[in-house]
């Protein structure tokens, strides 16, 4: 995907403060972090957002989650608490279409979200 941010990051064209990064998974934070831990969770496959994920892509999207769960207590938020966010389509937010997990602790977070 030419045009597309997230894959320019994956490929090294756009820089990033990567946290964490395998075969198929890359970590970094967030540029504009909305809580003490914001990280964003790509997969270096371009998927432009939930609603393309097809059954191969499955292993892929466990993986993502075993990698938010290391960064997790990597950085210290396993037990106090985390979300994982996935924005799709307008009304959610979403404003990079490249499949992307947020992940967020280091406060307290109120329900419903805005
Ligand atoms: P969305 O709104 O699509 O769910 O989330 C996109 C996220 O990407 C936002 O939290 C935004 O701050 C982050 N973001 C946008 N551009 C960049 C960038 O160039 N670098 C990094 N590290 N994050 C970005
Ligand atoms: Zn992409």
């Amino acid at each position: 995907m030419d045009r597309c941010l997230f894959c320019a990051l994956v490929e090294g064209r756009v820089n990033a403060n990567i946290v964490y990064q395998d075969d198929h998974v890359v970590a970094f934070k967030d540029i504009k972090p909305q809580a003490p831990v914001h990280l964003l969770l790509i997969p270096r496959k371009h998927l432009a957002g939930v609603l393309d994920i097809e059954p191969e892509d499955h292993a892929l999207i466990g993986e993502i989650f075993q990698v938010a769960s290391r960064l997790a207590r990597e950085q210290g938020i396993a037990d106090t608490g985390f979300r994982i966010v996935v924005n799709s389509g307008a009304d959610a937010g979403q404003s990079v279409f490249h499949l992307h997990y947020h992940l967020i602790g280091g406060r307290l977070m109120t329900w419903p979200p805005g």
